[in-house]
């Protein structure tokens, strides 16, 4: 962290800074933004977000995450279907449809073949949910795209039969066209979506899917995740609309691991939805901070005044009231993993992670000892890489290297940087993402606005950890690194 000064006066300014711009930090800025506030988004780039699959993974309740509050008692299951109900609404306005409920399974297919466990999707992927086309007596046809080797429909047929979700003699395989694309072999995903952008293209694809399901005798037809970026919603609706003329079949899109064209349509969703709102969303990197001046030596945390960003080899700064720090994890570069011990490279906030079962807390460093028990003790059962992140307080504030007390007084943490829960097993990804990033969004505001009015923010006090304090506290073997 950059050394301690004053309020900065160069650069520029908001009343709440979000550093991150995916899933949590978008929601975070999009809700303190309703809240009539000025909200600067600095990202660096695009997260893992924009490489996630097109679901949801949503539970009705969160896991539970360190600290106190999230997870545990703080968020019932009221509290996340509200959550999913309010990104139903922005995404909605946005022209997207998003079905599901948190908590409801939702059985996908990808362009891999894999069945994915989730929750809530846009239409065009929970249009194929696998008990529409697996019950009924139908034929589903798997269509590929000539030129584009992403998704290989006989391999997916194979797979589809093996797993016993159909007979053979229920699910086909076939390949059509995009007009006016050459066939290079190696068409990416994005050109694809783009091209289908053009309605002229999207009724004349559409009329060889038709072609071809009627010709197969199918009911259903899965294609890649190709229909369109920016206007998905309307080529998925032009592509149905003109399928329907040739044949009575429901049409819908594969998910996709990464890279991904459904991450990419959910993230400029939320962008969009942000900038309606009257977020600014800024590039680059948050590199240091500086801390607000205090008249006296003060207790309890300090007062984040501002960040410095470093954006094409040129450093500006951003001071605002509140901060939301919704960096992601590895991918996004949240937290390093680089050396021995896991980092978080903007604050330098203490990072946790589970303690190994039976081990006493202060045997081993933190960082032989994650190390340690990621290579020896528990490579093949849940990663505990995957469960490190930032412990936080009941108003999102992360914890200090003592796992009590908040290390800053107006900045909160959400989405992924925070620590406690494996989005690969415990399918929250995007739940945590959105209930976390709303709620930080929403304290953020309230506290930004008291303190225009020179009032003492909610929630100020310091962390509750008696009251339902997550698995990682030094008690329980946390491995709490001091902020350097
Ligand atoms: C490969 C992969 C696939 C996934 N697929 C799914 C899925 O299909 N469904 C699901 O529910 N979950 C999925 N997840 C989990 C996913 O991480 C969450 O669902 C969610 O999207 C995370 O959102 P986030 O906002 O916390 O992080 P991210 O979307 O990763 O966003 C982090 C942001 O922080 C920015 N950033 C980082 N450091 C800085 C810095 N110093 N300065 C400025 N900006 C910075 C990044 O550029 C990015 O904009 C997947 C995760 C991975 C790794």
């Amino acid at each position: 962290m950059s050394a301690p000064g004053g309020r900065l006066s160069t650069g520029r300014s908001a009343d709440v800074a979000v550093i991150g711009g995916g899933l949590a930090g978008l929601c975070a800025a999009i809700a303190a933004a309703k809240h009539g506030l000025r909200v600067v988004v600095v990202r660096r780039g695009l997260g893992t977000t924009a490489m996630s699959s097109g679901g949801l993974d949503f539970p009705a309740d969160l896991p539970r995450l360190y600290g106190a509050g999230v997870g545990g008692p703080g968020v019932s299951s009221a509290a996340t279907s509200e959550a999913a109900g309010t990104l139903g609404d922005w995404l909605r306005a946005a022209g997207a449809e998003l079905r599901g409920r948190p908590g409801e399974e939702m059985l996908l297919l990808d362009t891999a073949g894999d069945v994915r466990r989730t929750n809530l999707a846009l239409v065009q992927h929970a249009a194929g949910s696998v008990e529409r086309w697996s019950g009924q007596g139908g034929k589903l046809l798997l269509l590929g795209v000539a030129g584009y080797p992403s998704f290989r429909p006989e391999w997916v047929r194979r797979r589809v039969v093996a797993a016993g979700l159909l007979p053979a003699e229920r699910v086909a395989a076939g390949r059509v066209t995009v007009p006016g694309l050459k066939d290079e072999g190696d068409l990416p995903a994005a050109r694809l979506a783009r091209a289908l952008e053009v309605p002229d293209t999207a009724k004349a694809f559409a009329s060889a899917v038709g072609r071809a399901a009627r010709e197969a005798g199918a009911s259903h037809v899965a294609l890649p995740p190709v229909l369109g970026l920016e206007k998905a919603s309307e080529v998925f609706r032009w592509v149905t609309e003109a399928v329907a003329a040739h044949a009575p079949v429901a049409v819908f899109e594969l998910l996709s691991p990464p890279p991904s064209v459904p991450g990419q349509r959910l993230q400029d969703l939320l962008d969009r939805v942000a900038v309606a709102a009257g977020v600014e969303i800024a590039s680059g990197r948050v590199t240091g901070a500086a801390l607000e001046a205090a008249p006296e030596p003060a207790e309890g945390p300090e007062n984040l005044a501002s960040v410095t960003v470093e954006s094409q080899g040129r450093n500006w700064t951003l001071s605002a009231r509140e901060f939301i720090l919704a960096t992601g994890k590895y991918a996004a570069g949240g937290l390093d993993a680089g050396g021995l011990a896991v980092a978080e490279p903007v604050f330098g906030l203490a990072v946790f992670v589970p303690p190994p079962p039976g081990w006493p807390s202060a045997e081993l460093p933190a960082g032989q000892r994650l190390v340690r028990e990621m290579v020896y003790d528990r490579f093949a059962a849940r990663h505990p890489v995957f469960e490190a992140g930032l412990a936080v307080d009941w108003g999102l504030r992360p914890l200090g290297g003592d796992g009590r007390t908040p290390r800053f007084a107006n900045l909160r943490a959400a989405g992924s940087v925070l620590g406690g829960y494996n989005h690969f097993a415990d399918g929250a990804g995007s739940g945590v993402a959105v209930v976390t990033g709303l709620e930080a969004g929403r304290l953020a505001a309230e506290a930004a606005s008291a303190s225009e009015k020179g009032e003492a923010p909610a929630g100020a006090g310091a962390a509750t950890p008696e009251t339902g304090a997550g698995a990682a506290t030094p008690e329980t073997g946390a491995v709490g690194r001091e902020p350097a």
